[in-house]
């Protein structure tokens, strides 16, 4: 997005405030579609813990979009959203099965990750059609924070456990209609994600009635400047002939999903804070922002890199700067980093912005959740007003004590 839109749309609020782009969400939906236009029957559902708000949901359904939920209240916004029951699918971990349960009465696909709540599922409800995520066992991310699908992953059925899944269908005649997988965070070698999905396709021909495959996410997206990215294209053109290929030995056309998150909103997502002050230590210059892990925390969580700019003065002198947060702990965001140069009242701009940010904002140091603003053809969308005092002590009980401790 251009500086001067962001610089424009900051000044119109008082605190930090997160802004997406909506022409990028939309070219990444397209990207994808296009690179499994070779596919007939493709579906995307978007994994909306990446950002959920309502209005961006909006916005996926209406590129076509279905929707990946991990909670029940994930479902709930979906539907508030306008997405139809049967255009969400439920992927959840370590939930009960009460909670599956209420998710599969309002009529979404379930897809179960753990052999307990299968064999539970399966004999209860044998007339509602299951899938199942497998564990393929293939690491195909680098940070071992985000990749899910290695041995010791809580994730998944591993595959290594198929005959008894097999058992629990026979026992209960329950139906299996899916199989998926979700191999971790970061695909950077299109080889292993393609190695992985053999063992899929190896699983999911032990399956007789499947009407879809789904192959999770993990696309990767640039965070610095030459980062490598996910190819995209040229994983299209490798699976959809693989796919082919399996769907012609399997005798039946299937659905091929996907759930991507971060490709879909991280790089539309700008976050902007305006510096309290500039500091200068020993060593070090600090630049203070008016925000910190309480809006942010990927860099402090997983050591996320997101790029700052100074866009209130994007062609002064650039200087070497630790931007920092306001919260009583450290946060930093970036230490070391060139930035042009930087005066207290700069607004800085923080990109990647858009996935896994304002969805892990808390209310720490009892500061407030900032605002969200979609910009969609020239117009800036508020989709989420800034917190206030009466939302931070709303559910809070106050109990008056000096009484209780005077009697005492
Ligand atoms: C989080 C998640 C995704 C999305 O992952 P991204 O890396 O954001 O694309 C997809 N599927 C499942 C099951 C997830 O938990």
């Amino acid at each position: 997005m251009k500086d001067s839109v962001l610089k424009s749309i900051t000044a119109q609020h008082n605190g930090p405030i997160y802004v997406y782009e909506g022409a990028k969400i939309q070219q990444q939906y397209t990207r994808l579609k296009n690179a499994f236009s070779g596919v007939e029957s493709l579906r995307i559902n978007y994994a909306c813990k990446a950002l959920s708000n309502i209005s961006i949901l909006n916005l996926m359904r209406s590129l076509g979009s279905g929707l990946d939920t991990v909670s029940i209240q994930e479902v709930q916004l979906g539907l508030k959203a306008g997405f139809r029951a049967e255009d969400i699918i439920f992927t959840p971990n370590g939930v009960s099965i009460e909670e599956i349960e209420q998710v599969a009465a309002m009529g979404v696909q379930i897809n179960i990750d753990n052999l307990s709540i299968l064999e539970q599922f399966g004999t209860k409800h044998p007339n509602i059609p299951i899938c199942i995520r497998i564990n393929p066992h293939v690491m195909a991310g680098g940070n071992s924070n985000i990749s899910v699908g290695h041995i010791d992953s809580k994730f998944g059925i591993s595959i290594h456990q198929t005959p008894h899944v097999l058992r629990i269908v026979e026992n209960t005649g329950m139906h299996i209609n899916g199989v998926h997988m979700h191999t971790g965070s970061d695909i950077l070698d299109i080889e292993v994600f393609l190695y992985a999905a053999e063992i899929l396709f190896d699983t999911a021909l032990k399956f007789k009635d499947l009407d879809f495959l789904d192959f999770g996410s993990g696309f990767k997206v640039p965070y610095r400047p030459g980062d490598i990215e996910t190819n995209i294209e040229e994983l299209g053109e490798k699976l959809t002939e693989r796919f082919h290929r399996f769907c012609e030995t399997y005798g039946k056309d299937l659905e091929l999903a996907f759930e991507p998150g971060k490709f879909l909103v991280s790089e539309a997502g700008y976050f902007l804070t305006k510096v309290n002050a500039v500091k200068q230590t020993t060593s070090t210059v600090f630049a203070q922002v008016d925000s910190g892990f309480n809006h942010l925390i990927r860099p402090m969580l997983y050591g996320s890199h997101h790029e700052i700019s100074n866009i209130s003065n994007p062609k002064g002198k650039e200087r070497f700067y630790t931007v920092v947060g306001y919260i009583c702990e450290t946060d930093t965001f970036g230490s070391n980093r060139k930035i042009a140069e930087i005066s207290e009242g700069d607004v800085l701009a923080f990109k990647n912005a858009g996935a896994y940010c304002f969805t892990m904002a808390s209310n720490y140091n009892s500061r407030f959740r900032p605002a969200e603003v979609l910009w969609y053809e020239g117009e800036a969308h508020l989709i989420r007003k800034e917190e206030n005092f009466e939302d931070l002590v709303q559910n809070q009980i106050l109990i008056d004590f000096k009484e209780k401790v005077e009697a005492n």
